[in-house]
Formats: structure tokens, sequence, C-alpha cells
């Protein structure tokens, strides 16, 4: 016996199989009777098709078992494909047989449940049209950053996932148990990268990050996956500029690729295309708080950090992302050097995704000043004699160097346009949830 072809849905799609036969395997996505014909849509990973299934067409129980068969039952079909204008997608499956490889219990998931059910249901849930699009569109950002850093000359570079001290402030670590002694999961790979840089000059790396985020928003999770670069010889103005080459890149491969999801997600496609091809502008810190005080009519004291609702008034005003430099030095990470020119700002950079979607990367230079960065650890209550494995990373062949992180969520739901963080990501975890 030859083998089985199995036909992909969107194939069938293209009008290449009209009055041909063809066997297609998936779910039934919807189904319903009238009679002795069974209208089904069935799903695979590629689309959905309406089929219909006649008595006499098909073996008389296998007619049966289409009238009983619920939504989400796994089935194999035979039939032909004729063009039907009135079907989704312009074709339909006459079926001529059926098989049931499960009969599905009714399915929990029904029209117009509540966000919390539907995570509850994530198991069930992640096949949903939305989350599958969703889903295809993370996989190639994931993949587009392996070769956007590749392409490059950046070497892939693994940090530990258990971590003895804090990167981005003690109040989001996560402490583990960790034999006698306890540990923390990463907040960044950023400082053991800055290791990495004196072997390796050019790294990055994408991995699960996890921050004790305290305060339920749509853009924070607990665990999230986090795309870092760090490179020797680097300074702000080289970083800034690979991260809005990193994000245009992105863009090109999801628009290359992924078409057909934006259309399902109802995301505008020229509108991505306009952004990819347009300048990311770079403003200042200051720059940005006059910005506020002029079009928004909002007076920000200069030093404090803008939150949520500065960053959405800020980006009104822009299409595209925007970096943003030069943050005040006292409210930043201990790390980040001040600028000689400037010594009450930092030299670091975040960049704003447009509509709302805030901070998509935070980078900086990195300071090389064992006594300045001694002193804002102790500021901050830290032990110092922790970090003197880092500080060795100024003692032997210090060069100037600098990074950023890019979270792979915050961006998949811009590009998306989800309407919350949780979901980019396959099983979130947030303050109030770890299950399924
Ligand atoms: P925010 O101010 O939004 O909390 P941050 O300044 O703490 O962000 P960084 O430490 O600069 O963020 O981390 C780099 C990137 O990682 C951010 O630009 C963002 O895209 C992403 N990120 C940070 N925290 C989270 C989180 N809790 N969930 C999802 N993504 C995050
Ligand atoms: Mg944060």
């Amino acid at each position: 016996m030859s083998k089985t072809t199995w036909t992909p849905i969107e194939d069938v799609l293209t009008g290449d199989y009209a009055g041909k036969p063809v066997h297609l395997r998936g779910w039934i996505y919807r189904t319903r009777s009238s009679g002795n014909i069974v209208f089904m849509t069935l799903r695979d990973v590629t689309g959905v098709l309406q089929a219909t299934v006649k008595r006499g067409n098909l073996p008389d129980a296998e007619f049966e078992d289409a009238l009983k068969a619920l939504i989400e039952s796994s089935v194999q079909v035979t039939g032909v494909v004729k063009e039907d204008t009135r079907a989704p997608g312009g074709y339909e499956l006459q079926v001529s047989s059926l098989t049931m490889v499960q009969f599905a219990e009714p399915f929990p998931i029904t029209k117009d449940q509540s966000p919390e059910f539907l995570l509850d249901q994530r198991h069930l849930w992640i096949r949903s049209r939305k989350l599958t699009s969703i889903l295809k569109v993370r996989s190639t950002v994931v993949g587009a950053i392996h070769s956007f850093f590749r392409g490059q000359g950046f070497y892939e570079f693994d940090a530990p996932v258990l971590q003895p001290n804090q990167c981005e402030g003690g109040s989001t670590l996560f402490e583990v148990k960790y034999y006698d002694e306890k540990t923390y999961l990463s907040q960044s790979w950023q400082l053991y990268a800055e290791a990495g840089i004196f072997a390796l000059e050019k790294i990055y790396n994408m991995g699960p990050t996890f921050r004790a985020e305290k305060s339920k928003t749509s853009r924070h999770l607990s665990e999230f996956w986090m795309a870092e670069m760090e490179a020797a010889w680097m300074d702000l103005s080289d970083v800034v500029s690979i991260a809005k080459d990193e994000v245009k890149y992105i863009l090109a491969q999801v628009l290359k690729h992924n078409k057909k999801d934006l259309e399902v997600l109802g995301q505008d496609v020229t509108k991505l295309e306009t952004i990819r091809m347009s300048e990311f502008p770079t403003i200042t810190y200051t720059e940005a708080l006059q910005i506020l005080k002029d079009k928004e009519g909002m007076e920000i004291d200069w030093g404090k950090d803008l939150r949520t609702v500065e960053e959405d008034k800020l980006m009104n005003h822009f299409l595209t992302p925007v970096v943003v430099t030069h943050y005040p030095r006292e409210i930043m990470a201990f790390y980040k050097p001040s600028d000689k020119k400037d010594p009450k700002t930092a030299l670091c950079f975040d960049m704003l995704a447009p509509e709302g979607y805030g901070e998509i990367v935070g980078g900086s230079q990195r300071s090389t000043d064992i006594a300045a960065m001694t002193q804002r650890l102790t500021q901050m209550g830290e032990r110092v004699e922790n970090y003197d494995w880092y500080f060795d990373l100024r003692r032997y062949g210090s060069v100037p160097h600098a990074g950023y992180g890019l979270g792979v969520e915050r961006l998949v739901a811009w590009i998306c346009k989800a309407e919350n963080i949780k979901d980019a990501i396959p099983f979130p975890r947030t303050l109030l949830r770890f299950r399924p």
C-alpha cells in the first residue's frame, strides 16, 4: 500500500486542487447539520476549510459518525475540492470518506468566555485561530533574532539561570532553594555576558527571564523571554543603531512569513511595512519631558522615571518606535555609567513601541568604574563582595562595552496587536497565575 499524501488546507485554498481528490487531516473547527447534510469546517495548522458531508456520498456508518462528531474531534477525510464562492476561502471539500481518529468530548470552550476562564483552559485555548496565529508570529520573531545576530558575526553565549546576584534590583528576585543555600532565578543574562565578551567580543542570547513583578499590568510577565546582546568596543550609539536594525529586521521577517496571520489578527500589514521602512527617532529623556509638557500639558519633575502613562502619552506623537536616551543617572541600575558631558544623566536608552505597547528594548553602555559601582551598590543595600567577580572584569583588560535586552513578548504583542502581553507566550506566568 502506498503512503497517503496529506494535503495542507492552505494548498487546497490556492485553487490548484479544484476538481481533484485530496486527503486531509485535522480537527473539526465548527459543525452543523441540516437533514442529510453535515457542514463541517476543518482546521489544520495551515488554515480552515469547509467540508460538506452528504448522506449517500460516503458509507452510511461514516455519515452517522459525521452527525455525531463534536467540535475538536480529530478526523481524516477524503473528498473532491470544489470551487464555491459562498465558502470562506472560495473552496469547499465534498467528502467521500471520513475516518474518525477520536470523538471529542463536549469542548469546554464556547463563545464569549471570560479571559480568566480561557487562561484556565490555556492548554486547549492555544489551538484557537487567534493564538495559533500569534504563536506562528512568535516563532518567526525568535528565528529572526537568531539569524539577525548570527548574520552580524555574534556568538550565542549562555548564562546560568540560577544566579547568586541581582542585576535589575532586589525587589523582583525569585528566590530558589539551592541545596542548603539560596540563589535566584535569572533577571538578566547581562552580568555573565559582560564576562563573555572578553572571550567572544560580540555575543547574544535569548532565554527565559524571571521577575517577581508585584503589580498587575498588561505589560509584565513573571517569566518572559529576553533577547540580549553585549559587545566589546561598542558605545551607546552603536547599540542603539543595532537595536533599531534588529527590530526592523524582525518586522521584515514577519511581513515576509506571516501576512496571513497578521490579517487573522486584524493587524494592518501596510502600516507595519511603512514602519519598517521609516527612520526611528532618537530623543533624550529631557526632550521627552519637553514633548510631554508642550503637547500633553504634563509637567514631570526632571529625575522621575517615565511611567506607563507618560510613555503612552509620549508615543501619541510618534507612529514608529522611538529611542529615548540619557535617563537620570540616579534612577538607573548600578552598572549604567553617567555621561561625562552631563553627569546627572546615564549613557542608557529605552526603545518604546507605538500604540501603547510600552518599552520593548532597554540597554546601556556599561560602567567600567569600580568605585562608582561600589558606591551605587552600597546605597542600594547590596553586599558588594558578591560582585567582586564582576569587578574583576574591570581589573583584567577592561574595555568600553555596551548591550541591551529586547522583550520578546512585548515585541510580539505589539506586532500582533494583542490586548495583553499574556497572549504573546503560550503559558503565561503572572502575579496571580502559574497554572496550567
Ligand atoms: P519596565 O520598565 O517595563 O518594567 P524594565 O526597565 O524593567 O522594563 P529592562 O530591565 O530594561 O526592563 O529589560 C529589557 C526588556 O525586557 C524591556 O525593555 C522589556 O521589553 C522586557 N521586560 C522587562 N520586564 C518584563 C516583564 N516583566 N515581562 C515582559 N517583558 C519584560
Ligand atoms: Mg521593570
